[in-house]
């Protein structure tokens, strides 16, 4: 997708400090860290939100998640951390290429 920043860091156009890629996703750090610990994982494939999800997607989501688990120890996760997909403007949602923020490092207020 042209003008996605999401899929230009996939690219490698947009530099990103990348924690851990292969052939299908990527997770990097976010830019602009709300946690001590804030990563975001992304599929390759660009696709927007959950909404555009079919069951192929929603399995590439599903092998998403069960990264996550098995790095909870690498990235430094293990105390605990939030998983975040924003969907939509009221949502607060910036970046249109789905992503989950990963959100960990420290104790989360839940407000
Ligand atoms: P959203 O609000 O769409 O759920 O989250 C988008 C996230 O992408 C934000 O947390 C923002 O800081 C992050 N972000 C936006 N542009 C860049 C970028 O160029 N590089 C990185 N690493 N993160 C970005
Ligand atoms: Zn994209």
């Amino acid at each position: 997708m042209e003008d996605c920043i999401f899929c230009k860091i996939v690219m490698g156009e947009i530099p990103s400090t990348k924690v851990y890629e292969d052939d299908e996703m990527l997770i990097f750090k976010d830019i602009s860290p709300i946690a001590k610990i804030h990563l975001l994982c992304v599929p390759k494939e660009h696709f927007a939100r959950i909404h555009d999800m079919d069951q192929r997607r929603a399995a590439l989501v599903g092998r998403m998640l069960l990264k996550i688990a098995s790095l909870e120890h690498t990235l430094g996760l293990d105390e605990g951390y939030r998983l975040v997909i924003n969907q939509g403007e009221s949502a607060g949602q910036t970046v249109h290429h789905l992503h989950i923020h990963i959100l960990g490092g420290e104790t989360l207020k839940w407000e």
